[in-house]
């Protein structure tokens, strides 16, 4: 027997409150480590707080693709750890594994057929990097880039993105640049953040929604209108975006997270006058969902992990520590205490 810690979801916000670290709690069980055939013993090293989880806090997701969290139960995500004990022919002590459905707990006994082995090349030894950049928020920014961005080199576009110092958004600005936009302006929460964007990652130039007239801002840094909109955040600024967008534009419908502690459809309806915008300018605004397009995402982790490597992209991290600290981070998280992907480390 092992004593393990694990998180469990003691209550839900509400579909209309505020997630508070308190919906979480810590408690230790015991973890009978003997093994049956097939299942292996992982030790967690890091586990992912992504904002869809807001919509497993709630008791009906809204998604089919998505279950929810039962209360009292351990909680589940994206998570990276080591094969500790094995009687899985595929895998051995000290592989490196991960999952989409990793359960908050310092160790898990679990059958390893539910989980991917990792080359740890793959992301120069930077484990953490497989739940961002060189994960499912990379292929997001990758892939909604490629699919709905039309990008076209050479034709001096302008892009925007919202939430762009997060995990998603930091990437797709560097990947509209790498693939041939012109200009590449940033959204984002405080002058830390747009200072990082640009002196760090490349960005032409960043706007911080929480201080003056966005509007005004947005015209400033971007004197030819907007072709493309990476939407991260969706409500009020999104609005502001669309009504600068040039005819013919086109807007990657990634997310809504200033809605997603609202009692809303997705995606959340629009105004009427931001829904005329879209059509007098013949502006397309296709969802976009990654896990719609699991036949590129083996190439599209080589093409991110090669750009990681040379140093094309850079990724950006907030690390908290300690397994105790998973409803501080994803909280957090949910409000902007993040510059690029949050992450939790659970052990060396
Ligand atoms: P981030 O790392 O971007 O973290 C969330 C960020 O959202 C915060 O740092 C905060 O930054 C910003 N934010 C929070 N509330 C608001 C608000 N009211 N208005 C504006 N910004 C806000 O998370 P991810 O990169 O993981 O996810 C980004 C988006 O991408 C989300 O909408 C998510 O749902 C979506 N997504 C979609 C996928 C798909 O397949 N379509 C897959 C993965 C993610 P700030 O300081 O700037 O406010």
């Amino acid at each position: 027997m092992l004593t393990v810690q694990r998180v469990v979801l003691s209550s839900r916000p509400g579909k209309n409150g505020s997630p508070v670290p308190e919906n979480f709690r810590v408690e230790e069980t015991s973890l009978a480590t003997d093994l049956k055939q097939g299942e292996v013993l992982v030790r967690t090293l890091y586990l992912s707080v992504d904002p869809y989880m807001r919509c497993r806090m709630n008791d009906d997701t809204g998604a089919d693709y998505l279950l929810p969290w039962r209360l009292e139960e351990c909680v589940d995500g994206g998570g990276v750890g080591v094969v500790e004990a094995s009687k899985n022919e595929a895998m051995a002590v000290g592989d490196i594994v991960t999952s989409f459905n990793w359960h908050w707990k310092t160790h898990s006994v679990i059958d390893g057929n539910l989980l991917q082995k990792v080359d740890p090349r793959m992301v120069d030894g930077h484990l953490s990097y497989v739940l961002g950049g060189v994960g499912m928020p990379g292929l997001t920014a990758l892939l909604g880039v490629r699919e709905k961005g039309h990008v076209t080199p050479g034709a001096g576009q302008t892009m925007v993105v919202s939430g762009a110092a997060g995990a998603c958004g930091s990437l797709a600005g560097q990947i509209a640049r790498l693939d041939g936009c012109e200009r590449v302006v940033g959204i984002c929460g405080s002058d830390e953040k747009c200072q990082s964007l640009v002196s760090e990652l490349g960005f032409t130039a960043a706007v911080n929604y929480k201080k003056g007239d966005i509007s005004t801002a947005l015209r400033e840094v971007c004197p030819s209108g907007v072709d493309i909109y990476f939407d991260n955040v969706g409500g009020a600024i999104s609005d502001t975006v669309i009504s600068q967008m040039n005819s013919g534009g086109h807007v990657i419908l990634c997310g809504q997270i200033s809605q997603y502690n609202k009692d809303l459809p997705y995606p959340p309806p629009l105004s009427d006058e931001t829904q005329e915008a879209l059509c007098s300018k013949n502006i397309t605004r296709e969802r976009f969902m990654v896990l719609n397009y699991m036949e590129k995402h083996e190439e599209g982790l080589l093409q991110l992990s090669h750009w990681v490597k040379i140093g094309q992209i850079k990724l950006l991290e907030t690390i908290v520590n300690g397994i105790e600290n998973m409803g501080v981070a994803f909280c957090s998280m949910m409000t902007g205490g993040n510059i690029g992907k949050q992450i939790v480390k659970i052990s060396d």
